[in-house]
Protein backbone atom coordinates (compact mmCIF):
# COMPACT_ATOMS: atom_id res chain seq x y z
CA UNK A 1 0.00 0.00 0.00
CA UNK A 2 1.18 3.54 -0.78
CA UNK A 3 1.50 4.91 2.66
CA UNK A 4 2.05 8.54 1.50
CA UNK A 5 -1.13 8.94 -0.24
CA UNK A 6 -2.90 8.73 3.01
CA UNK A 7 -0.74 11.55 5.02
CA UNK A 8 -2.02 14.89 5.12
CA UNK A 9 -0.95 17.54 2.08
CA UNK A 10 0.60 20.04 4.71
CA UNK A 11 2.79 17.17 6.46
CA UNK A 12 4.42 16.06 3.66
CA UNK A 13 4.98 19.55 2.26
CA UNK A 14 6.20 21.12 5.64
CA UNK A 15 9.87 21.68 7.14
CA UNK A 16 10.34 19.43 10.52
CA UNK A 17 11.55 21.64 13.16
CA UNK A 18 15.79 21.28 13.54
CA UNK A 19 16.57 20.67 16.71
CA UNK A 20 20.30 21.49 18.21
CA UNK A 21 20.66 17.65 19.42
CA UNK A 22 19.03 17.22 15.76
CA UNK A 23 21.84 18.79 13.59
CA UNK A 24 24.98 17.37 16.40
CA UNK A 25 24.53 14.24 18.19
CA UNK A 26 27.42 13.25 19.31
CA UNK A 27 28.20 12.70 23.06
CA UNK A 28 31.49 14.49 23.65
CA UNK A 29 32.19 17.96 23.43
CA UNK A 30 31.88 21.63 24.59
CA UNK A 31 28.12 22.08 23.98
CA UNK A 32 27.10 25.54 23.53
CA UNK A 33 24.31 25.40 20.96
CA UNK A 34 20.77 24.78 22.92
CA UNK A 35 20.95 27.57 25.26
CA UNK A 36 20.95 25.48 28.21
CA UNK A 37 22.13 25.90 31.29
CA UNK A 38 25.96 25.01 31.59
CA UNK A 39 25.87 23.88 35.29
CA UNK A 40 25.48 19.74 35.84
CA UNK A 41 22.56 18.87 37.85
CA UNK A 42 21.63 15.50 35.63
CA UNK A 43 18.69 17.19 34.05
CA UNK A 44 20.36 20.63 32.72
CA UNK A 45 20.93 19.07 29.07
CA UNK A 46 17.86 18.02 26.70
CA UNK A 47 17.26 14.75 26.16
CA UNK A 48 17.96 12.36 23.04
CA UNK A 49 15.24 13.69 20.63
CA UNK A 50 15.37 10.17 19.27
CA UNK A 51 15.78 8.08 22.60
CA UNK A 52 18.45 5.85 21.01
CA UNK A 53 19.65 4.28 24.25
CA UNK A 54 15.76 3.67 24.60
CA UNK A 55 14.60 2.33 22.00
CA UNK A 56 17.62 -0.33 21.01
CA UNK A 57 16.12 -2.23 24.60
CA UNK A 58 12.48 -2.25 23.43
CA UNK A 59 13.75 -2.92 19.93
CA UNK A 60 15.65 -6.06 20.83
CA UNK A 61 12.99 -7.00 23.37
CA UNK A 62 10.20 -6.57 20.78
CA UNK A 63 12.27 -8.13 17.87
CA UNK A 64 11.51 -5.07 15.35
CA UNK A 65 14.59 -2.47 13.64
CA UNK A 66 14.98 0.68 15.42
CA UNK A 67 13.41 2.48 12.35
CA UNK A 68 9.97 1.05 13.30
CA UNK A 69 10.02 2.33 16.63
CA UNK A 70 8.57 6.17 17.60
CA UNK A 71 8.41 6.27 21.67
CA UNK A 72 5.38 9.50 23.10
CA UNK A 73 4.85 11.11 26.29
CA UNK A 74 2.58 8.13 26.82
CA UNK A 75 0.10 6.19 24.27
CA UNK A 76 -2.21 9.23 24.44
CA UNK A 77 0.63 11.33 22.44
CA UNK A 78 1.48 8.66 20.01
CA UNK A 79 -2.61 8.46 19.33
CA UNK A 80 -2.62 12.14 18.72
CA UNK A 81 0.38 11.90 16.37
CA UNK A 82 -1.20 9.66 14.20
CA UNK A 83 -4.23 11.68 13.95
CA UNK A 84 -2.26 14.90 12.77
CA UNK A 85 -0.21 13.14 10.57
CA UNK A 86 -2.78 11.39 8.39
CA UNK A 87 -6.35 12.81 9.67
CA UNK A 88 -7.64 15.98 7.77
CA UNK A 89 -9.50 18.02 9.77
CA UNK A 90 -13.33 18.48 8.75
CA UNK A 91 -12.34 16.53 5.88
CA UNK A 92 -11.40 12.71 7.24
CA UNK A 93 -12.83 9.96 9.43
CA UNK A 94 -11.46 7.35 11.46
CA UNK A 95 -13.71 4.15 12.01
CA UNK A 96 -13.85 2.71 15.89
CA UNK A 97 -15.18 0.34 18.20
CA UNK A 98 -17.85 1.09 20.79
CA UNK A 99 -17.12 0.68 23.46
CA UNK A 100 -13.49 1.09 23.67
CA UNK A 101 -11.06 3.54 25.04
CA UNK A 102 -12.63 6.91 25.17
CA UNK A 103 -9.51 8.74 24.46
CA UNK A 104 -9.88 7.68 20.80
CA UNK A 105 -13.30 9.88 20.48
CA UNK A 106 -11.56 12.73 22.26
CA UNK A 107 -8.79 13.51 19.61
CA UNK A 108 -11.22 12.77 16.81
CA UNK A 109 -12.91 15.76 18.31
CA UNK A 110 -9.74 17.51 19.56
CA UNK A 111 -8.53 17.20 15.93
CA UNK A 112 -11.95 17.82 14.17
CA UNK A 113 -12.18 14.23 12.70
CA UNK A 114 -15.54 12.76 12.37
CA UNK A 115 -15.94 9.04 13.97
CA UNK A 116 -17.92 6.22 12.05
CA UNK A 117 -18.62 4.15 15.57
CA UNK A 118 -18.93 0.42 15.00
CA UNK A 119 -20.84 -1.56 18.11
CA UNK A 120 -19.75 -4.31 19.22
CA UNK A 121 -21.85 -7.83 19.35
CA UNK A 122 -23.33 -8.61 22.04
CA UNK A 123 -20.61 -10.75 23.80
CA UNK A 124 -17.94 -7.86 22.85
CA UNK A 125 -16.53 -9.44 19.44
CA UNK A 126 -15.58 -7.37 16.82
CA UNK A 127 -17.93 -7.91 13.31
CA UNK A 128 -14.82 -7.18 10.90
CA UNK A 129 -17.41 -6.90 7.72
CA UNK A 130 -19.11 -3.99 10.20
CA UNK A 131 -15.48 -2.45 10.47
CA UNK A 132 -15.01 -2.46 6.26
CA UNK A 133 -18.27 -1.31 5.42
CA UNK A 134 -18.44 1.90 8.06
CA UNK A 135 -14.86 2.58 6.23
CA UNK A 136 -14.80 4.94 2.76
CA UNK A 137 -12.80 7.11 0.94
CA UNK A 138 -11.99 9.58 3.65
CA UNK A 139 -11.41 6.84 6.38
CA UNK A 140 -7.48 7.21 7.05
CA UNK A 141 -7.21 5.31 10.44
CA UNK A 142 -9.01 2.23 11.74
CA UNK A 143 -8.50 2.23 15.72
CA UNK A 144 -8.79 -1.26 17.14
CA UNK A 145 -8.63 -1.74 20.78
CA UNK A 146 -7.29 -5.48 21.93
CA UNK A 147 -7.27 -6.57 24.99
CA UNK A 148 -10.20 -4.09 24.57
CA UNK A 149 -10.60 -1.55 27.08
CA UNK A 150 -13.08 -1.62 29.44
CA UNK A 151 -14.23 -4.92 27.87
CA UNK A 152 -10.99 -7.04 28.79
CA UNK A 153 -11.53 -9.38 25.22
CA UNK A 154 -9.18 -9.69 22.62
CA UNK A 155 -9.60 -9.09 18.94
CA UNK A 156 -8.91 -12.28 17.16
CA UNK A 157 -5.79 -12.61 14.27
CA UNK A 158 -8.46 -13.56 11.85
CA UNK A 159 -10.78 -10.43 12.18
CA UNK A 160 -7.73 -7.87 12.04
CA UNK A 161 -6.46 -9.70 9.50
CA UNK A 162 -9.44 -9.29 7.62
CA UNK A 163 -10.05 -5.54 8.32
CA UNK A 164 -6.36 -5.06 6.92
CA UNK A 165 -7.19 -6.79 3.91
CA UNK A 166 -9.87 -5.82 2.82
CA UNK A 167 -9.55 -1.81 3.93
CA UNK A 168 -7.43 1.02 1.96
CA UNK A 169 -6.68 2.69 5.64
CA UNK A 170 -3.57 2.67 8.34
CA UNK A 171 -5.03 -0.03 10.93
CA UNK A 172 -4.08 0.71 14.68
CA UNK A 173 -3.86 -1.59 16.87
CA UNK A 174 -3.76 -0.54 20.56
CA UNK A 175 -2.26 -2.96 22.67
CA UNK A 176 -1.81 -1.61 25.87
CA UNK A 177 -3.23 -4.89 27.84
CA UNK A 178 -1.34 -7.24 25.41
CA UNK A 179 1.51 -8.40 28.15
CA UNK A 180 -1.51 -9.39 29.96
CA UNK A 181 -3.29 -11.72 26.93
CA UNK A 182 -2.62 -15.05 26.22
CA UNK A 183 -2.50 -13.94 22.08
CA UNK A 184 0.47 -13.01 20.59
CA UNK A 185 1.40 -9.11 19.90
CA UNK A 186 0.06 -7.88 16.00
CA UNK A 187 4.10 -6.72 16.01
CA UNK A 188 4.71 -9.85 14.90
CA UNK A 189 2.50 -9.06 11.46
CA UNK A 190 4.03 -5.60 10.83
CA UNK A 191 6.45 -7.10 8.03
CA UNK A 192 3.57 -8.38 6.42
CA UNK A 193 1.03 -5.72 6.47
CA UNK A 194 2.73 -1.78 5.95
CA UNK A 195 -0.71 -0.43 7.05
CA UNK A 196 -0.82 -1.92 10.43
CA UNK A 197 0.26 0.22 13.20
CA UNK A 198 0.44 -0.83 16.76
CA UNK A 199 0.92 1.00 20.01
CA UNK A 200 2.48 -0.16 23.43
CA UNK A 201 2.53 1.13 26.42
CA UNK A 202 5.04 0.78 29.68
CA UNK A 203 1.81 2.53 31.95
CA UNK A 204 -0.08 -1.07 32.26
CA UNK A 205 2.24 -4.30 32.57
CA UNK A 206 5.46 -2.28 33.13
CA UNK A 207 4.28 -0.36 36.46
CA UNK A 208 5.04 2.82 34.73
CA UNK A 209 2.35 4.86 34.18
CA UNK A 210 3.89 7.51 36.37
CA UNK A 211 6.76 7.70 33.66
CA UNK A 212 4.42 8.18 30.34
CA UNK A 213 6.30 5.96 28.08
CA UNK A 214 4.09 5.09 24.72
CA UNK A 215 5.83 3.04 21.87
CA UNK A 216 4.44 3.01 18.28
CA UNK A 217 5.42 0.15 15.77
CA UNK A 218 4.86 0.16 12.54
CA UNK A 219 6.79 0.07 8.98
CA UNK A 220 9.78 2.57 8.50
CA UNK A 221 7.82 4.71 6.54
CA UNK A 222 5.16 5.40 8.97
CA UNK A 223 7.78 6.30 11.56
CA UNK A 224 9.49 8.28 9.62
CA UNK A 225 6.43 10.24 8.92
CA UNK A 226 5.30 10.59 12.57
CA UNK A 227 9.35 11.28 13.45
CA UNK A 228 8.69 14.15 11.44
CA UNK A 229 6.01 16.08 13.61
CA UNK A 230 6.63 14.99 17.37
CA UNK A 231 7.71 17.48 19.61
CA UNK A 232 11.13 17.50 19.13
CA UNK A 233 11.95 16.45 23.06
CA UNK A 234 9.01 14.56 24.16
CA UNK A 235 10.38 11.93 26.49
CA UNK A 236 12.07 13.73 29.33
CA UNK A 237 15.78 12.32 30.47
CA UNK A 238 14.23 11.22 33.53
CA UNK A 239 11.55 9.03 31.43
CA UNK A 240 14.44 7.12 29.01
CA UNK A 241 16.99 6.40 32.56
CA UNK A 242 13.97 5.00 34.41
CA UNK A 243 12.69 2.63 31.35
CA UNK A 244 15.56 1.52 30.01
CA UNK A 245 16.59 0.45 33.98
CA UNK A 246 13.35 -1.07 34.44
CA UNK A 247 12.96 -2.56 30.75
CA UNK A 248 16.22 -4.16 31.37
CA UNK A 249 15.03 -5.71 34.94
CA UNK A 250 11.46 -6.96 34.01
CA UNK A 251 9.86 -9.68 36.37
CA UNK A 252 7.66 -11.79 34.58
CA UNK A 253 5.92 -13.20 37.77
CA UNK A 254 3.90 -10.11 37.59
CA UNK A 255 1.56 -11.68 35.32
CA UNK A 256 0.58 -15.21 36.83
CA UNK A 257 0.29 -12.86 39.84
CA UNK A 258 -2.21 -11.17 38.32
CA UNK A 259 -3.95 -14.15 36.39
CA UNK A 260 -4.18 -15.65 39.57
CA UNK A 261 -5.56 -12.68 41.55
CA UNK A 262 -8.46 -12.26 38.81
CA UNK A 263 -9.44 -16.01 38.91
CA UNK A 264 -9.81 -15.24 42.29
CA UNK A 265 -11.97 -12.08 42.04
CA UNK A 266 -13.27 -13.43 39.31
CA UNK A 267 -14.99 -16.39 41.58
CA UNK A 268 -16.49 -14.18 44.65
CA UNK A 269 -17.64 -11.48 42.51
CA UNK A 270 -19.66 -14.60 40.51
CA UNK A 271 -21.13 -15.68 43.98
CA UNK A 272 -22.18 -12.35 44.34
CA UNK A 273 -26.65 -11.23 44.66
CA UNK A 274 -25.87 -8.65 42.76
CA UNK A 275 -23.39 -9.36 40.16
CA UNK A 276 -25.47 -10.86 36.62
CA UNK A 277 -21.84 -11.07 34.71
CA UNK A 278 -17.82 -11.23 35.11
CA UNK A 279 -16.89 -10.91 31.64
CA UNK A 280 -13.79 -13.21 30.92
CA UNK A 281 -10.65 -10.92 30.62
CA UNK A 282 -7.52 -10.96 28.79
CA UNK A 283 -6.60 -7.65 30.54
CA UNK A 284 -5.33 -6.60 34.40
CA UNK A 285 -9.29 -5.74 34.95
CA UNK A 286 -12.64 -6.90 35.05
CA UNK A 287 -15.73 -5.69 33.41
CA UNK A 288 -18.72 -6.65 35.70
CA UNK A 289 -22.55 -6.13 35.12
CA UNK A 290 -24.26 -5.87 38.02
CA UNK A 291 -28.01 -4.90 39.05
CA UNK A 292 -27.14 -1.27 39.73
CA UNK A 293 -23.71 -0.02 39.12
CA UNK A 294 -24.57 3.30 40.94
CA UNK A 295 -24.60 1.95 44.07
CA UNK A 296 -22.39 -0.51 43.44
CA UNK A 297 -20.11 2.55 43.08
CA UNK A 298 -21.37 4.55 45.32
CA UNK A 299 -21.42 1.84 48.04
CA UNK A 300 -18.05 0.84 47.30
CA UNK A 301 -16.49 4.38 47.71
CA UNK A 302 -18.36 4.78 50.62
CA UNK A 303 -15.34 2.36 52.32
CA UNK A 304 -12.79 4.26 50.31
CA UNK A 305 -12.42 1.89 47.23
CA UNK A 306 -12.60 3.33 44.46
CA UNK A 307 -13.62 1.54 40.59
CA UNK A 308 -15.27 2.91 37.98
CA UNK A 309 -18.55 3.06 36.78
CA UNK A 310 -19.05 2.75 33.46
CA UNK A 311 -22.90 1.60 32.96
CA UNK A 312 -23.51 4.44 30.15
CA UNK A 313 -21.07 3.01 28.09
CA UNK A 314 -22.75 1.23 25.14
CA UNK A 315 -23.63 -2.25 26.37
CA UNK A 316 -22.83 -1.96 29.27
CA UNK A 317 -25.27 -0.68 31.13
CA UNK A 318 -25.09 -2.05 34.71
CA UNK A 319 -21.19 -2.80 34.22
CA UNK A 320 -18.48 -1.27 36.50
CA UNK A 321 -14.82 -1.95 35.64
CA UNK A 322 -12.35 -3.37 38.63
CA UNK A 323 -8.60 -2.94 38.00
CA UNK A 324 -6.86 -5.80 39.46
CA UNK A 325 -5.42 -5.41 42.40
CA UNK A 326 -2.41 -6.64 45.13
CA UNK A 327 -3.83 -9.36 46.70
CA UNK A 328 -4.40 -7.60 50.19
CA UNK A 329 -5.88 -4.46 47.74
CA UNK A 330 -8.40 -7.67 46.06
CA UNK A 331 -9.18 -9.14 49.85
CA UNK A 332 -9.92 -5.81 50.59
CA UNK A 333 -12.27 -5.05 47.88
CA UNK A 334 -14.00 -8.52 47.89
CA UNK A 335 -15.05 -7.70 52.05
CA UNK A 336 -16.28 -4.49 50.76
CA UNK A 337 -18.36 -5.53 48.01
CA UNK A 338 -19.36 -8.37 50.37
CA UNK A 339 -21.13 -5.16 52.77
CA UNK A 340 -23.13 -3.83 49.34
CA UNK A 341 -26.99 -4.05 50.42
CA UNK A 342 -28.91 -3.55 47.08
N1 LIG B 1 -4.81 2.63 25.40
C1 LIG B 1 -5.66 2.06 26.24
C2 LIG B 1 -6.54 0.97 25.72
C3 LIG B 1 -5.74 2.45 27.57
O1 LIG B 1 -6.61 1.86 28.38
C4 LIG B 1 -4.90 3.50 28.02
C5 LIG B 1 -4.91 4.01 29.43
N2 LIG B 1 -5.93 3.70 30.23
C6 LIG B 1 -4.04 4.08 27.11
C7 LIG B 1 -4.00 3.62 25.81
C8 LIG B 1 -3.13 5.20 27.49
O2 LIG B 1 -1.92 4.76 27.85
P1 LIG B 1 -0.71 5.71 28.23
O3 LIG B 1 -0.62 5.71 29.72
O4 LIG B 1 0.47 5.10 27.56
O5 LIG B 1 -1.03 7.09 27.67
Amino acid sequence: MEIKRLVRENILKMKSYSSARDEFSGVDGLFLDANENPYQNGVNRYPDPYQQELKIVIAEQRSVELEQVLLGNGSDEVLDLLFRAFCEPKQDNVVLASPSYGMYKVLANLNDVRCNEVLLESDFSLDADKIIAATDENTKLIILCSPNNPTGNSISKEVVEKVLNNTNCLVVVDEAYIDFSLSNSLINYLNKYDQLIVCQTLSKYYGMAGIRLGMCFASKEIIAILNRIKPPYNVNVLTQNKAIELLKNKNDDYKNEVTEERNRLKESLSSLSFVIEVYPSDANFLLVKTINANEVYNQLLAQNIIIRNRTNEPLCKGCVRISIGTKEENTALIAGLKNIKI
